[in-house]
C-alpha cells in the first residue's frame, strides 16, 4: 500500500452536499489536524458509508490523499456515533456551536493529540447532558480548555496585572486574565466589564473537569460575557 493512504481516528466536524451522489466532510483528525475529504457515493440511499459520516461521529478512517488538498474517504468504521448530541434540539444546537469554533479555530493540517482527545470528552459529555443550562456550560468548558491548549491559559482567580485579589472589575485580552478595579485604567482599551456572575462562571468552568460540571446556573448573562473572553482572547491572538 502506497503512503498517499492511512487510517486515523476523526472527529465528523462538517459535512456539505458536493454533489449528486457525493459529500464533502470535514475532519478534525488525531493524526493531521482538520482536513477535507470527499465522500464519494455517500448520498445515495444504499450507501452504508453515507451514515458513519453524521457530524458529531467519532470514526476510524481510511483516506487517501490525492493532489490537491481534498482527502479521499477510501473506509469508515464507527468507534462512537455520540447519537445522543443528535436525540435532544439543546444538545444539537450547543453542538453546532461547538463544531463551528472547532472548524473556524484550526488551521488546516497541524495534528494535536490534546486537543483531540478534548474535543472526544466534551462531545461524549455533551451528548449526556441533561439540560439546557449544563450544555451550554460543557461548550464552553470545552472552548476554554482549548484556549488553555493553545497556551493562552485566562488568569481568572486574581488580577492578571498586579496579581491582588481586590474587586475584579472585568476581563483584559491584552493581559490575558481578569483585572481589579485599580488597574482598569493601565489594562487598556480592550479591557472590558464583567458581572460577577460571569467571573464565578468563568472560574467555575476553567476550574473543573468536563465530569465535574453539572447543576451549573448559568444565565444567558453570564453566558454572553464568558463567550466574550474566549471570543476576544482569539482575536487579541490573531484567530
Ligand atoms: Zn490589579
Amino acid at each position: 500500500m502506497s503512503s498517499r493512504f492511512f487510517t486515523t481516528d476523526a472527529l465528523v466536524i462538517g459535512s456539505m452536499r458536493y454533489s449528486e451522489a457525493d459529500r464533502i466532510i470535514t475532519l478534525y483528525t488525531k493524526e493531521r489536524g482538520k482536513i477535507s475529504a470527499v465522500a464519494k457515493g455517500v448520498r445515495r440511499t444504499k450507501s452504508k458509508v453515507g451514515g458513519r459520516l453524521e457530524p458529531f461521529s467519532l470514526v476510524k478512517m481510511s483516506l487517501h490523499s490525492g493532489r490537491g488538498s481534498l482527502y479521499t474517504v477510501v473506509g469508515v468504521e464507527t468507534v462512537r456515533t455520540f447519537q445522543g448530541v443528535r436525540d435532544e434540539l439543546f444538545r444539537m444546537e450547543e453542538g453546532a456551536r461547538l463544531l463551528s469554533a472547532v472548524r473556524h479555530l484550526f488551521p488546516g493540517e497541524e495534528a494535536s493529540a490534546p486537543a483531540f482527545n478534548l474535543l472526544v470528552r466534551g462531545i461524549a459529555r455533551l451528548s449526556e447532558c441533561e439540560d439546557a443550562p449544563t450544555a451550554a456550560g460543557i461548550v464552553l468548558a470545552t472552548r476554554l480548555k482549548l484556549l488553555v491548549l493553545m497556551g493562552y491559559a485566562p488568569e481568572v482567580t486574581q488580577c492578571a496585572r498586579c496579581g491582588g485579589d481586590g474587586p475584579l472589575y472585568g476581563y483584559s485580552p491584552g493581559l490575558g486574565g481578569v483585572v481589579c478595579d485599580s488597574c482598569v485604567e493601565e489594562a487598556g482599551a480592550s479591557c472590558f466589564a464583567l458581572s460577577n456572575g460571569a467571573v464565578a462562571t468563568l472560574q467555575t468552568l476553567c476550574q473543573n473537569s468536563l465530569a465535574e460540571i453539572k447543576d451549573l446556573e448559568l444565565d444567558d448573562r453570564a453566558t454572553a460575557e464568558v463567550e466574550q473572553v474566549v471570543a476576544q482572547t482569539l482575536a487579541f491572538h490573531g484567530h
